[in-house]
């Protein structure tokens, strides 16, 4: 599966899309009650095959204000809720969460929807009185459409993002490949709060700090949110500007990482790295690692190695990559986490923290004896 973004071009008629998510978050709201109440009376959660004929029940009685919206987009909201209770009781995440119409973000049509050239037609439903009925009403959407999709289109999305501005997700079921040029090299890479990136070459990459670069700015347009009579059109406009900002932030840090992970790739066949713990890392390092993006950069390694014909692998979360010495494999019990250089008691070799766990991480993918240390 692969998602191409297309951002949907502004027209007064967006606010459609904009009614529609409302709706869907009172849906949401809605079966989660339903949920919650359901397990309240018998200790289990109703599943999909439940609450659809309830949705059905529904749309012809209180809520019959709901039925303009395509029924695949009402059922997808409903089997959202059904996933994530699945996952919460394979233990893979949390409860589903009440959510404010703000927070809700996206739509998912399966079957009402067109694509041709640069536009999409979405079929919702509206009440005819002369036919006492429910009638399609199709509208065109045209969105930017910067490059080409390939593959089938499975399903697409509607979203919203903090900005209030809308995007067109087309998912396909697209998984061509580009090969690259083989190098014989491979690399085993180490995260770190100071460095980003230590290869086990001994090349370290830093990530540039836009968070930190741009924080004057945020600090500036923070005050002018604080200013403003809360829920005030100003106000509003300030909180877009903010969120902008934000949304700006994130996508240069993506543009880095693709193209960190593509020179990646260009220079290496085989590409080991840690198995990121994020929630110890948060603990230990506290906010910036969001800020960093860790878990967002392995995805997208992971993705483009994938694409390009390299062999990614990611070593288990309890190998141990820091204390053993890359040299002769002695374990070095005494090392804290502020020694940044040590030499090893055995063999004498001078390590520096980073790249001897690099070495480590590449070493454990091929050599399972490490891992068992
Ligand atoms: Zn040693």
């Amino acid at each position: 599966m692969r998602t191409y973004k297309y951002k949907i071009r502004n027209h007064k008629k967006n606010k459609r899309f904009g009614n529609l998510l409302d709706d869907l978050c009172d849906v949401h709201n809605h079966f989660l009650r339903l949920e919650k109440r359901y397990y309240r009376r018998y200790e289990k959660y109703a599943g999909r095959y439940r609450l659809q004929p309830h949705l059905t029940k529904l749309l012809k009685t209180t809520k019959k204000h709901w039925a303009w919206i395509p029924r695949d987009t009402l059922d997808a909201a409903i089997i959202r809720i059904d996933a994530a209770y699945q996952r919460f009781f394979a233990g893979q995440g949390g409860l589903p969460k009440f959510k404010r119409k703000y927070r809700y973000r996206s739509a998912k049509f399966q079957t009402g929807y067109k694509l041709e050239n640069g536009r999409v037609c979405i079929s919702f439903k509206s009440w005819n009185d002369t036919t006492q009925s429910l009638k399609f009403n199709r509208r065109w959407f045209s969105f930017h459409q910067h490059r080409d999709w390939h593959g089938t289109v499975r399903y697409v999305q509607i979203l919203r993002d903090s900005a209030g501005e809308y995007w067109l997700y087309i998912v396909t079921d697209d998984t061509s490949t580009e090969p690259m040029q083989q190098t014989g090299e491979s690399v085993g890479i180490d995260f770190g709060l100071k460095t980003f990136l230590t290869l086990s070459i001994g090349e370290k990459i830093q990530a540039p700090e836009f968070l930190k670069q741009s924080l004057k700015h945020l600090r500036k347009l923070n005050k002018a949110v604080s200013r403003k009579v809360k829920g005030s059109n100003n106000w509003y406009r300030a909180i877009r500007e903010l969120a902008r900002h934000y949304i700006k932030i994130a996508n240069q840090r993506l543009d880095w990482q693709w193209k960190l992970a593509t020179d990646l790739c260009r220079r290496f066949d085989t590409i080991a790295a840690e198995t990121l713990n994020l929630n110890g890392m948060k603990r230990l390092w506290g906010r910036k690692v969001s800020d960093l993006g860790f878990y967002q950069f392995i995805q997208l390694l992971a993705f483009k190695c994938f694409k390009h014909h390299k062999v990614f692998f990611q070593v288990g979360q309890w190998t141990p990559t820091t204390k053993p010495c890359s040299n002769c494999g002695d374990k070095n019990d005494t090392l804290s986490l502020n020694d940044r250089q040590w030499t090893c008691s055995q063999c004498n070799s001078e390590h520096d923290r980073d790249i001897n766990a690099a070495i480590n991480i590449l070493r454990a993918a091929y050599d399972p004896v490490v891992e068992q240390m």
